[in-house]
């Protein structure tokens, strides 16, 4: 093929590609314009998951009759006249790009009256035909409609991920940026459904509790960090609050949010030591420097943007977090902590909030775990109906363990055993996990006994978080959860798994939301599973509990019963054997292979 020139339609929408990769890519860059135009308040209407329509309306400068048709032309700006002003740009948007792109990939119309106009403007475009400006009866401000993105670019609405996950990245973007401009009045309807509504009175606190719920908004630290040219506020979780992905970091520099790993690493860095293996913080941080430091003109989504000085920023960040840690007394943090979960042992100094969740603490905890430990003494029937000689319920190969002799146990963790061929140490954590899934997964072929609460627990939840629970609810009742919504953003759980009676159900129910956001697909069989794996996790006794000779017996006994003892459901193993001929080796005794 000769070399020739793209006609303008295919280039616009490769280029559009660029900056309009998903219906939250609309929702962002729409809401941008926004704010540059000083609203004070934004609406934001989503249907379909943003592919059927995505109208967003403001009451900011609008946009003069004349130049609207100029708005959606490509490279067409009202925020930047010459390349000197690229480094010291103020505004969100400045590469006069947005509209031309989603004009190109959608069916566009842009209603808007500036404040001295008398009637409003209307234009239509689609797939990047535009239409004549028509005068119209319309509210000051700019209303820009966005229906059947992709329309013309069927490849792209394939590669789409499920709606869950767009929806959910709308809203999680929305909510950021009430954060960011909690002056600002943001409303977010998905479906006909609210999903976010702030007030616009500056109080960045308010929009936390309906992003995470009124009791994480409380936990939250806040911090304040100003130096002569580097601000650093916002909140971040203490130590005892944690999530299992960096889902919940979020970075805004000068308004704008970014993305940048060494962002979360400096901010990873002053937690350093604080929290557990593969735990991360909530951390929404606004990072403000002089725009001369940052180019922000290096990705078409503005995602990216590369610092002058990046050890200055990530230094500022690492302090200005750790400093905020370390106000924290963890002794007035962790009882407030405890106050949630059990009001009566406000000194226990327990830090990881996962260790609250199923063996709260102090005597409370004792009680659970006994109730869990030694809930169901092993009977004699249930050995034999898993006994080797018969084949177990589920078909599945059984390895049964030898039966064990208790020795006793070690460092509040291993137990100490021995068996035929030599010596066995389990932990303890491990084998209740294995212990309790069996279980679990045993009574789930008929239904999970639940049992009911006194006090129904409410949860509540942010945003994206509630819709990933609303929509597998489903998935939960065969577990033995109840759980029901009950109002924006907060469900009521109204009977837990007996098996786990005593367990936190708030604490049990944001354990099952967090796997459910993990994965948004997975399947019915497989949920289950790893829901039940999770769950049990969280419940099994800790590490670092004693426990008494009873418990001990328990433990062993019932891990013996289970089908495959050697590892616990994630495939970790809950015990290591060592054999009498090793013991010999390691003696040098004679006789020894
Ligand atoms: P950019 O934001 O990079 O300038 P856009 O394509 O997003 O480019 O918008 C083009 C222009 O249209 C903006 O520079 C602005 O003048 C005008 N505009 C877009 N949306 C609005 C709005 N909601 N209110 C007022 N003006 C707007
Ligand atoms: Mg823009």
């Amino acid at each position: 093929m000769p070399i020739h020139i793209l006609p303008a339609e295919v280039a616009s929408q490769i280029a559009a590609g660029e900056v309009i990769e998903r219906p939250a890519s609309v929702v962002k860059e729409v809401l941008e314009n926004s704010l540059d135009a000083e609203a004070t308040a934004i609406t934001i209407q989503v249907e379909g998951a943003g592919k059927r329509l995505i109208e967003i309306a403001d009451d900011g400068c609008g946009i003069p009759a004349f130049e609207i048709s100029l708005a959606i032309e490509r490279h067409a700006t009202s925020k930047l006249t010459k390349a000197a002003d690229l480094t010291s740009i103020t505004t969100l948007g400045f590469r006069g790009e947005a509209l031309a792109s989603i004009a190109s990939v959608s069916r566009l119309t842009i209603t808007s009256r500036p404040p001295q106009a008398d009637v409003a403007a209307r234009i239509q475009v689609s797939g990047g035909h535009a239409g004549l400006v028509e005068p119209i009866g319309a509210p000051f401000g700019t209303v820009v409609r966005v229906e059947d993105l992709f329309f013309n670019l069927p490849a792209r609405l394939k590669f789409l991920k499920h709606d869950t996950t767009e929806k959910r990245q709308i809203d999680s973007l929305v909510t950021r940026y009430a954060m960011a401009y909690p002056q600002v009045r943001f409303s977010l309807r998905q479906d006909g459904h609210i999903s976010l509504q702030t007030s616009g009175k500056s109080n960045q606190r308010e929009v936390l509790a309906v992003m995470y719920g009124v009791e994480t908004a409380r936990q939250m630290l806040e911090v304040v960090a100003e130096d002569l040219d580097m601000q650093v506020r916002g909140f971040i979780s203490p130590i005892s609050l944690t999530r299992s992905n960096r889902r919940e970091i979020s970075f805004f520099i000068n308004g704008r949010p970014v993305q940048d790993t060494s962002l979360s690493s400096a901010l990873l860095k002053a937690y350093h030591t604080l929290l557990m293996v593969g735990r991360y913080p909530i951390a929404i941080l606004f990072i403000d420097i002089h725009p001369e430091w940052v180019d922000v003109n290096v990705h078409p989504t503005k995602a990216e943007v590369r610092f002058r000085d990046p050890d200055r920023i990530f230094t500022g960040i690492q302090r200005a977090v750790r400093r905020a840690l370390l106000a924290y007394t963890p002794v007035s943090g962790v009882s407030d902590q405890l106050h949630w979960s059990n009001p009566t042992s406000a000194l226990k100094t327990e830090r990881d909030w996962d260790s609250n969740v199923g063996s709260s603490s102090g005597d409370s905890s004792r009680r659970s775990w006994e109730q869990s430990i030694s809930f169901e003494p092993p009977r004699d029937q249930d050995k034999t109906e898993i006994s080797p000689e018969l084949p177990s319920r589920s078909g599945m190969p059984v390895h049964h363990i030898e039966i064990l002799r208790l020795i006793g146990q070690v460092a509040c963790t291993y137990l100490v055993a021995e068996g035929p061929d030599g010596l066995y140490l389990i932990d303890q954590h491990a084998a209740h996990e294995r212990i309790l899934f069996e279980r679990f997964m045993a009574q789930r072929s008929t239904m999970v006994p639940a049992q009911s609460l006194l006090n129904p627990a409410v949860v509540e939840l942010s945003p994206a978080q509630a819709r990933a629970l609303s929509e597998q609810l489903i998935h939960l009742s065969p577990l033995g959860f109840q759980v029901e919504s009950f109002g924006l953003n907060t469900f009521l759980v109204r009977t837990v798994p007996s098996m786990l009676a005593g367990i936190d159900p708030a604490a049990a129910i944001r354990v099952v939301v967090e796997e459910f956001e993990e994965d948004e697909t997975p399947l019915q069989a497989e949920i289950e599973a790893r829901l039940v794996a999770r769950i049990c996790k969280r419940a099994a006794v800790k590490a670092g509990k004693i426990l008494s000779p009873e418990e001990q017996r328990n433990l062993l006994n019932n891990l013996e019963a289970c089908q495959s003892p050697r590892t616990c459901p994630h495939g970790r193993p809950t015990m290591i054997h060592i054999s009498v001929d090793l013991l010999n080796r390691q003696f040098g005794r004679k006789g020894a292979r």
